[in-house]
């Protein structure tokens, strides 16, 4: 890419590094921001704000308001810059042909190429509409992404693709599993362990609901698709913390259980969760209730990630080897919000700047030949949604 366009993406990534937007603090400002840039274009902003007014999605439309458009996705949250940083994590350095700073390749290097390519974008007489998501607390549960899903069917606006720029060096992601995440609570009847028909033992009940997670994890095994990519190939499902009890001599009237799944399809999700329902609230809670009105059991949901499932034919998939000219097509361990869209109806891939290695530690970085590689996907992207005339 010619080096104008470079300079503003590297301009731009140096504004968004300085919006310190740590999920649990809002990114108002950096919405805002994005926002001004995209309105100075011409193009039609539209946010959405969650229940504590605190955080924002931006979704920006630049073409014509036709169905069928291409949506550009980051999250503009980054997590916590813990640990030792060379320099402040809220400004961007540039060093070495890298660009230092929280969010450099999770994910703010791709929303810098996607206003850096804007006026570009607005400048072509577009076929389809481009639209730029960005969305808030995706690392924290996807929260934002799934909101956002929402506000476009109620504004009735249906796009056909959707590319997620996070960080996979620029190779094409067709897939990821799913991650379902949980914390059930047994709560039972405490007594002296000399009498333990008196009172409701809670770790008892909590080791009935494990053994049902094993057999349910052994049937899972069995449904794995035929040509899945994933390792292993089946939906896993397993608990990795319990904490019960106070004493061997009393019988714990609490524990509590946290576990997760990781889910190939979305049919898997549906067959595992009815039978841990059919389990906890069809078998266990009715009779721990029988035997003490105040005994139950409560199961928390800690955050609820689809997953990616890879499609064939996917447009998605398509437009994208197209744009880069790379024909591989992988599947990766981490989540992200593209299962959401794709649960929408829309055809969704994962492709971004930067790699996954350099986020979610001290000194992210990204560099600058992935930033060019990013902004030739989407200069290749415009003259492909150009019309002819
Ligand atoms: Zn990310």
């Amino acid at each position: 890419m010619s080096g104008p366009v470079l300079d503003e993406t590297r301009r731009i990534l140096g504004d968004l590094i300085g919006f310190p937007t740590v999920s649990a603090d809002g990114n108002l400002a950096l919405i805002a921001y994005a926002s001004a840039a995209l309105d100075a274009i011409g193009a039609h902003t539209r946010t959405t704000l969650d229940a504590s007014g605190t955080k924002a999605n931006l979704f920006a439309t630049i073409g014509p308001d036709t169905d069928g458009g291409i949506v550009l996705s980051g999250h503009t949250d980054v997590v916590p810059a813990d640990g030792e940083w060379t320099g402040d994590p809220f400004v961007a350095h540039e060093e070495g042909g890298r660009i230092y700073g929280r969010g450099a390749c999770d994910m703010k290097g791709f929303i810098a190429c996607a206003l850096a390519m804007a006026p570009a974008f607005a400048a072509t007489r577009l076929e389809r509409p481009v639209h730029f998501a960005f969305t808030y607390d995706e690392e924290v549960g996807c929260f934002g992404a799934r909101a956002l899903v929402e506000a476009l069917r109620e504004w009735s606006v249906k796009p056909s693709t959707c590319v997620i720029g996070e960080p996979t060096g620029m190779r094409i992601i067709e897939g990821h599993k799913g991650c379902y995440e949980y914390t059930t609570a047994f709560t039972g009847s405490a007594g002296h362990a000399s009498e333990p028909d008196r009172g409701v033992n809670a770790i008892a009940y909590a080791g009935r609901f494990l053994a049902r997670l094993a057999e349910t994890g052994e049937a899972l095994k069995g449904r794995a698709p035929a040509k899945s990519p994933f390792v292993p190939p089946w939906t896993t499902l397993q608990a990795g913390v319990i904490r019960g009890g106070t004493a061997r001599n009393v019988i714990p009237d609490h524990c509590e259980v946290e576990w997760e799944m990781r889910p190939v399809t979305a049919a898997d999700a549906d067959f595992a969760l009815s039978e841990i329902r059919r389990c906890l609230e069809g078998e266990l809670s009715p009779e721990m209730r029988a035997r003490h009105p105040g005994a139950g059991i409560v199961t928390h949901v800690v955050g609820e990630v689809d997953g990616l499932e890879p499609v064939a034919p996917s447009e998605a998939l398509d437009l994208v080897r197209e744009l880069t000219g790379g024909n591989a097509a992988d599947v990766v361990s981490f989540g992200t919000e593209a299962g959401l869209y794709q649960k929408a109806g829309i055809s969704t891939v994962v492709c971004g700047p930067g790699f996954i290695e350099q986020a979610h530690r001290p000194d992210e970085y990204v560099s600058l030949d992935q930033l060019d590689l990013c902004l030739q996907m989407l200069d290749r992207l415009a003259g492909k949604l150009s019309r002819r005339s």
